[in-house]
């Protein structure tokens, strides 16, 4: 059967014209329903907006890797296989940045509003959307991280306040290949040693003197006016840590105590703890190490860290301001809230990190509204893709210790099989995603 694309008179609301929002209309109106898309811009700005079109790039003018042997750039070759708009005005207004894929964002921002506005089935509300978001029928929200307070507080109401979070401390990610294990030990504190869940890498007072010397010389990502420096207690940058003494350190993520370095037979002057990213163990989190650092810092002072000399980061370290759903908590498998069924979350707002993501995000939060519209079973992206990764870790039922937004990694795809040669396995995962579309589109009738 193929999706008939004139044969309803249903209409979707979607509310926010970001990247997300976008992608999810065009997807909608591709499969034949009537949408309203609202935008509050030129009426009302958010801090971190200033163009009066659709789909503006707040910030960076580059949407990361183009190489499919990236998950970023794998992703983006999906989204381009399932007739994104975001990429199609990507693609037609780049500009050279190496091997990324960067853009010129008021031409790029300017063809996605002038396709969305041109579309029949498309109408472009410019007015703030003002809650309740409940009864108000198949709706989606891609209100972006700085989404209204009207909005936020009324999501807090349905999800229960504690299920929603304004700001993102990440701590860095970091690639397990690129560790030097000689250097580091497994042991849960207090627990027997080389045992345990933790990898932790054992400082001598001299490597804490320089570490900490490095950390409080090092550039700060400068703070926007709306994101001013207040942080909360239990959440303090590492750098912030530094600076209030090497105590705040040493008794807080740097602590060494319950732990015995197996080399020295001691207690090592200092600590830093990774934590297994995922089941795998193919990525690793470097513990209470959020950071407003810039890049390069984060690159020169974290390599200090003992192991960590030639460390990979699959995500930097960051501290903003992000509006953003406990996303395993609240929604369920096809990204609607567990206790407002008819509302679709899509975009930075439902716990992806990025551009690319968001719209990613978005295309299928389109696809799957439209389809509860049409009165076709909802989908879930291959897992084994670039897209079902993303979305996939949205809803698994995990016991993470914190949800965080998370950009696209290959830490979120299934395992390769080991008996893949390390060489070969970038390649394996590669081919097991471009593999798995085919049949799938195929499946689900995808229409373009
Ligand atoms: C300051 C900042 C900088 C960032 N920089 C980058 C970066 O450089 N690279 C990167 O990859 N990611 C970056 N991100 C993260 C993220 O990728 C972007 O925020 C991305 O734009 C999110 O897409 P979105 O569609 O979810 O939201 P947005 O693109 O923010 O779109 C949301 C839209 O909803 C509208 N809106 C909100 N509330 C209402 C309402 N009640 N009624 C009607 N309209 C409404 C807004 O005006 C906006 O147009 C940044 C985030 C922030 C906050």
């Amino acid at each position: 059967m193929s999706l008939n694309k004139t044969n309803t008179n249903k209409a979707l609301t979607i509310i926010g014209g970001g990247l997300a929002g976008c992608e999810a209309a065009w997807r909608a109106a591709t499969l034949g329903l009537k949408v309203k898309l609202w935008e509050m811009k030129p009426q009302k700005y958010s801090p971190a907006h200033s163009n009066p079109d659709l789909a503006e790039l707040v910030c960076s003018n580059s949407l990361r890797a183009e190489d499919s042997s990236n998950a970023v750039g794998l992703l983006k070759e999906e989204l381009t296989l399932l007739g994104s708009i975001v990429m199609e005005a990507a693609l037609a207004h780049r500009v050279s940045a190496g091997r990324a894929l960067a853009v010129d964002r008021v031409a790029f921002s300017r063809y996605i509003t002038e396709k969305v506005e041109s579309h029949p089935n498309i109408e472009v509300i410019r007015q703030e959307f003002r809650p309740p978001l409940i009864d108000q029928g198949p709706l989606i929200v891609a209100c972006g991280p700085l989404a209204t307070d009207e909005v936020t507080s009324d999501l807090a109401q349905i999800t229960g306040s504690d299920h929603l979070n304004f700001y993102d401390a990440l701590a860095p990610i970091v690639e397990d290949d690129s560790l030097d294990k000689s250097k580091l030990f497994l042991a849960d504190r207090y627990g027997p040693p080389e045992e345990g869940d933790y990898l932790n890498a054992p400082f001598t007072q001299n490597e804490l003197n320089l570490f900490i010397a490095a950390l409080l010389e090092a550039d700060r990502a400068r703070a926007r006016p709306f994101e001013e420096e207040k942080y909360f207690e239990g959440c303090l940058p590492i750098e912030v840590m530094a600076q209030r003494g090497v105590k705040t350190l040493c008794f807080g993520p740097m602590k060494p105590v319950g732990l015995i370095d197996p080399k020295s037979g001691r207690r090592p002057a200092a600590i830093v703890q990774l934590r297994r990213e995922n089941a795998h163990g193919s990525h690793w989190n470097i513990v209470g190490f959020q950071t407003r650092l810039t890049i390069p810092a984060q690159e020169k002072v974290f390599r200090l860290i003992p192991g960590l000399e030639k460390v990979k980061f699959a995500r930097y370290g960051a501290i903003h301001r992000n509006t953003y759903l406990v996303a395993p908590k609240v929604l369920d498998d096809f990204q609607c809230l567990v206790k407002a069924p008819d509302i679709f979350i899509a975009g930075q707002l439902s716990g992806v990190e990025g551009y690319v993501e968001s719209a990613a995000q978005g295309l299928w939060a389109g696809e799957n509204a439209a389809r509860r519209l049409l009165g076709l079973a909802m989908v879930q992206a291959p897992p084994e893709t670039a897209l079902g990764s993303l979305v996939g870790r949205l809803t698994k039922k995990v016991k993470e210790v914190t949800f965080c937004p998370s950009n696209v990694n290959f830490g979120l795809f299934p395992p390769v099989d080991p008996q893949v040669p390390k060489k070969d396995q970038a390649a394996f995962r590669l081919e097991r995603a471009r593999k798995a579309w085919p049949s799938f589109l195929k499946d689900i009738n995808y229409a373009r």
